[in-house]
């Protein structure tokens, strides 16, 4: 395996330790010779409002931004919860359904008031995302990755973040807060996007 301090350096377009980390360990895991640094590496670059309308142009947005004004490749996500019956919605507006950006139970507790009449069977859903990678000279790339799943009537589970407690992924018997993050990871959206990320990174950067 590679050590990630001496390769081409890759940024990520977070300042959450949580999903550099995981980047960090499917790179890792493809031996790629790449430094990944987080956005806070660069404290003097704004962060970039995301002004598309969908989570391909969010995460381009973020990335382009962040290879442009630091010279080098980086990559940024973009994603959310899409209710089928909802139209897709909450979707690029996940993290202010109630209004207040990142209000994760108000969120939910609309969401849930929203669904209240909607039977068992017509409550499918997924999580979304879009992992861009940009470099420099203006090359991007996009890949996506889902986690289906249906959405319960009560909150269930102290684990994860955002829609976690109401989403039960197809097969599963537990919701994503129920999940431990290892678990999470491996059939996540994110995660889904990371690795689908991978071969893109080996072909442009590392
Ligand atoms: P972000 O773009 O990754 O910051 O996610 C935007 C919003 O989507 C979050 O604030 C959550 O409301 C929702 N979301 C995205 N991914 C997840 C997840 O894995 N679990 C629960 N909620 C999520």
């Amino acid at each position: 395996m590679q050590p990630q301090t001496g390769g081409h350096r890759l940024i990520l377009a977070t300042r959450n330790a949580g999903k550099i980390t995981e980047l960090r360990a499917i790179l890792e895991a493809a031996d790629l010779d790449v430094e990944l640094v987080g956005a806070d590496a660069y404290p003097e670059v704004p962060d970039v409002k995301e002004t598309g309308v969908t989570f391909a142009e969010n995460a381009l947005l973020k990335a382009h931004a962040l290879a442009q004004a630091t010279g080098h490749p980086a990559v940024a996500d973009d994603s959310g919860l899409c209710v089928d019956v909802l139209g897709g919605a909450p979707g690029i507006f996940s993290a202010r359904w109630a209004g207040k950006h990142g209000d994760d139970r108000a969120n939910l507790t609309l969401l849930l008031a929203q669904l209240a009449d909607i039977p068992d069977d017509h409550r499918a859903a997924h999580f979304a995302c879009a992992a861009a990678l940009a470099l420099p000279d203006g090359t991007q790339r996009v890949v996506e990755g889902r986690l289906e799943g249906t959405l319960r009537r009560t909150p269930t589970g102290t684990g994860g973040f955002g829609y976690d407690p109401v989403l039960q992924p197809l097969g599963e018997t537990r919701t994503c807060a129920e999940l431990t993050p290892a678990e999470k990871n491996a059939i996540s959206h994110r995660g889904k996007a990371f690795r689908a990320l991978v071969p893109v990174v080996g072909e442009l950067v590392g």
